[in-house]
């Protein structure tokens, strides 16, 4: 059954990915063929199962990547007791990059590592191009020409060659090192007959192999002919046939996709057996665009890009690691509460997870819990200090069931030894997630899992004894280089490939994406340990331009062999950065999009989403008072109705961010409590000046004490006694920068701090506190709220103020007040402090402006308390209305410090806009 663009049909003509009946006569012969690669040998095999009837008993063809026939041969040397093939065992490669790891780990004083992990896979890759060159014959290991990185890796070549043979071990290159020379001896463990498949231009130590066989067997070859490539006239040059090649330019890379996909859904659409492939690059995420795109395109919202789920196309090598699967990120989160200290946004994850023994149990206490921690926690924390929270009975957050479970999980690990092999590890990991009920269903996932684990456990003796740190980064590294199953689906036409798996299959049409100078030919990236001027002298892969250029003349060559239609697109622009096209594709006009196939309908895909429109109430007016908010109800509204509505009516608010140490709330409160404890110590600027220095810091360490008291009481695991005085030093230097201020202002004394207010208006009743109140010379006040941050304008004067605070101070206060003469706020961060505001004094601070000479406002200081007052006023109203407009006062300014974008969904507005004006002609 076909069911890739919505409709049901019956396939009665498999698809055909590859041509499988030049090979059909070796399968009779019973001949063993080796492929290059697993996938295409893969290929091979689905095309032979597609060839037989549905219901026919048929065995397994000798089919085998050559790696993997070779290590069959050895393991088959050994078990017959030859020598030394029963002395010496193959490593898998995340053995091998242990063993590499650990020789790097112990030569770290000769050559220091950032890395180690990212260093030893390199040292691997370069290790085997050193083997597959025949290198150890050619270069000398004292030349001095050469570079360090090249003595280092010579280094550590020795020191690993060097361990395998003291715990007889041995790599696949040196393996096939060993074997070539034995193969003579060895005819009667090795197949009569061999066909090679696709064998080109191997590495000279797989082409030794090959001609050692050759000599020993009877060795044929399957191999693609590629014609034009070897033209007298230009050799090496892709000739394009311009019967079946064409090439498009598009304005951008979403309107290529776009117009690949709607191509791609087309040919499915027309003939229900064509192969179609499109040629990505992984890098640059040309997979997750299309299968958004082909989501879009086949009217479907919720599409899983997940390997282990073939939607829309096949893929052939998985761009996620085993690490990156759901089930998996659980697993690993949870085997991570070993830990001495855990992250606490992944214990806010596991509470939200159903996927455990507990289920959905407990599940409103775990979201209390999970509140709690996100408001009060620091970034990592202990698992017992989480077990003592969630044991409080009576609170909100009382889950006893997790806590039992996270008891008996953490026994488990609590009575093993501190320093296990990792084998022991991966059984107790095993045992502690069957008891928390993990997984809850098996999937691909899990088998790869399951292998994975095993394959941990048989690194034991690389790596020694771990404690159980050591035991689950190894875990970690491990799922992070193993790729997640990639399941193929035989119904799907579409096949994504890289330009090297293009090759394996045969297509009914191609379409290359980004055909452009960066990927045709593809910039050269040689190996980073070997010397360049040799890998350049030996033609090693991604060495030079020539190399580089000759490898992508072949590969089109091939590619455009039996295609019919073959497309090679490029965009003229990455952002503000012009494209150029790949020069191979120079001598191709242009052809006008429309041409191809429906991508002249772009602007009608086949199935679009259809968008259903809802008039939602513009208003939804308050019925009963609101005693919550204070002044920020009033800036949220005069900011953007909705913001307003959103948090203050629908209780809305962002998930609080879990941050390492103390957030800048923690240390901003700490502030204005040590600034309050001054201001009333020394409420006087006369009591300032008379003070000696000395005195002056007495008063700031006393009034800095209470804020240290409260940051502890908070955030005990942070403020530890270095943490507390790098605190105290931080809060010190503050205050006496803000004293320093303070003495050059006109004389005040402090006339009250922390004034509670209630402003009642209507069904409003609003309470805050005012920072300070400030008495001058005059006997008149001023109104002070303290501040930490850096924001410098308030936009005071405008008709939406960003900030009702100052102006809802005054009306508030007013009432009961009428000599005030200005509204401050006090500015004291690292940087300055200051005061800013509004006043008709002129000889408050330097600072500070009269209103007279302010150019933004035409008026006294009475005129703006009288506009503050209508403006205040006119907010509650809208509020009071339920005015739930979308609207931000200063469209992308405002939204860029609000939290709720994701509820109002302002770029989804601004996106189909944008859509829209794109097809408006
Ligand atoms: S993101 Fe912008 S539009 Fe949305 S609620 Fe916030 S301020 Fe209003």
């Amino acid at each position: 059954m076909g069911k890739t663009n919505g409709k049901e049909q019956i396939n009665s003509v498999p698809i055909s990915r590859f041509q499988i009946d030049p090979l059909l006569s070796a399968f009779d012969q019973d001949q063993t063929l080796l492929t290059p690669n697993h996938r295409s040998a893969k290929v091979i095999m689905q095309g032979y199962a597609n060839k037989k009837k549905v219901g026919e008993v048929w065995s397994r063809p000798q089919v085998f990547a050559i790696d993997i026939w070779l290590q069959q041969l050895w393991a088959k040397l050994s078990i017959n007791g030859i020598e030394p093939f029963c002395k010496l065992q193959i490593l898998d490669s995340f053995s091998e990059q242990c063993v590499w790891t650990e020789q790097l780990k112990a030569s770290a004083e000769r050559y220091p590592l950032l890395n180690l992990q990212e260093t030893a896979a390199a040292v691997s890759y370069s290790y085997h191009l050193y083997n597959q060159w025949f290198l150890f014959e050619k270069l000398k290991p004292g030349d001095t020409k050469y570079s360090q990185n090249f003595s280092a890796f010579l280094y550590w070549s020795q020191r690993y060659k060097s361990f395998l043979e003291k715990h007889e071990l041995i790599g696949l290159s040196d393996a096939i090192l060993i074997l070539i020379p034995s193969l003579h001896e060895l005819v009667r463990f090795l197949p009569s007959r061999m066909l090679l498949v696709n064998f080109n231009d191997p590495p000279p130590l797989y082409a030794r192999l090959i001609g050692t066989l050759e000599d020993l067997l009877e060795v044929s070859y399957h191999t693609r002919n590629t014609p034009g490539i070897s033209s007298k006239t230009k050799p090496d040059e892709w000739q394009p046939n311009l019967n079946s090649v064409k090439r498009l330019q598009f304005p951008n890379l979403d309107t290529e996709i776009r117009a690949c996909v709607s191509y791609s859904l087309e040919r499915v659409r027309v003939n229900e057996n064509e192969h179609i492939g499109i040629i990505i690059d992984h890098e640059k995420e040309h997979d997750f665009l299309l299968w958004k795109e082909f989501n879009r395109q086949a009217g479907h919202r919720n599409g899983d890009l997940s390997p282990t789920k073939a939607q829309y196309f096949n893929t052939f090598s998985s761009i996620q690691s085993l690490a990156d699967a759901k089930p998996i990120e659980l697993a690993l989160s949870f085997l991570e509460l070993n830990q001495t200290r855990i992250e606490t946004h992944k214990f806010c994850h596991l509470l939200q997870c159903h996927q455990f023994a507990l289920g959905g149990e407990e599940l409103s206490a775990r979201i209390s819990l999970e509140l709690l921690l996100r408001n009060n926690f620091s970034s990592t924390t202990r698992l017992g200090h989480l077990q003592s929270v969630m044991q409080r009975e009576g609170k909100p957050y009382y889950c006893p069931h997790l806590s039992i479970l996270l008891t008996k999980f953490s026994e488990l690990s609590r009575r093993s030894k501190d320093f296990l092999p990792l084998s022991a590890w991966a059984e107790l990991f095993t045992r502690q997630l069957e008891l928390i009920g993990w997984p809850r269903f098996k999937s691909e996932d899990y088998l790869q899992w399951q292998k994975s684990l095993y394959q941990l456990s048989r690194t034991s003796s690389i790596v020694g004894k771990l404690d159980i740190t050591g035991a689950l980064r190894q875990l970690r590294l491990l799922l992070y280089q193993t790729p997640r199953p990639i399941i193929f689906n035989d119904e799907l036409q579409i096949s994504l490939v890289s330009l090297d798996e293009a090759l394996d299959f045969d297509f009914d049409s191609l379409w290359l994406i980004s055909a452009d100078d960066q990927r045709l030919p593809c910039s050269i990236s040689p190996d980073t340990f070997l010397p360049l001027s040799i890998q350049q002298e030996y033609d090693m892969p991604r060495s030079s331009y020539k190399l580089q250029l000759k490898q992508a003349n072949l590969i089109l060559t091939r590619l455009q062999q039996d295609t019919h239609e073959f497309i090679l697109s490029h965009h003229k622009y990455e952002g503000d950065l012009e494209i150029r096209p790949s020069p191979l594709s120079s001598s191709i006009a242009l052809s006008p999009i429309a041409d191809i196939g429906s991508t002249k309908n772009l602007a009608n895909p086949l199935n679009p989403v259809e968008f259903e429109y809802i008039q939602e109430p513009l208003c939804l007016p308050l019925t009963s008072v609101i005693g919550t908010g204070g002044t920020s109800l009033l800036s949220n509204q005069s900011n953007c109705p909705f913001k307003a509505f959103a948090t203050h009516r629908l209780g809305a608010q962002k998930l609080p961010n879990l941050q390492p140490g103390l957030d800048a709330m923690n240390r901003g409160s700490a502030l204005h409590l040590a600034l309050e404890k001054l201001s009333t110590k020394l409420n006087h600027q006369e009591k300032i000046l008379e003070s000696s220095a000395a005195t002056r810091q007495k008063f700031i360490d006393e009034s800095i004490e209470p804020a240290i008291e409260q940051m502890h009481k908070q955030h005990p695991d942070v403020m530890t006694p270095t943490f507390s005085n790098l605190e105290r030093i931080r809060l010190s230097n503050l205050l006496n920068s803000f004293l320093e201020f303070e003495l050059s202002r006109s004389p005040f004394l402090v006339q009250g701090t922390e004034q509670q207010i209630t402003w009642d208006h209507s069904l409003l009743s609003l309470n805050f506190r005012v920072d300070r109140i400030d008495k001058l010379n005059d006997g008149s006040l001023v109104l002070i709220d303290y501040k930490s941050g850096k924001k410098s304008s308030y936009r005071w004067f405008d008709d939406r103020p960003d900030d009702l605070q100052l102006p809802l101070y005054q009306l508030a206060i007013g009432s009961d007040i009428t000599h005030i003469s200005g509204a401050f706020i006090y500015q004291v961060n690292i940087e300055k402090v200051t005061l800013a505001g509004a006043t008709d004094k002129e000889d408050l601070h330097p600072d500070i402006k009269p209103l007279a000479q302010v150019r933004l406002f035409d008026g006294t200081w009475a005129d703006l308390q009288e506009r503050w007052n209508s403006i205040v006023i006119a907010m509650a109203a809208e509020f009071e209305k339920g005015l739930l407009a979308v609207a931000p006062a200063r469209g992308n300014q405002t939204c860029q410090y609000c939290d709720l974008s994701s509820l109002c969904r302002i770029n989804d507005q601004k996106n189909l806009l944008d859509e829209q004006d794109e097809l408006t002609p």
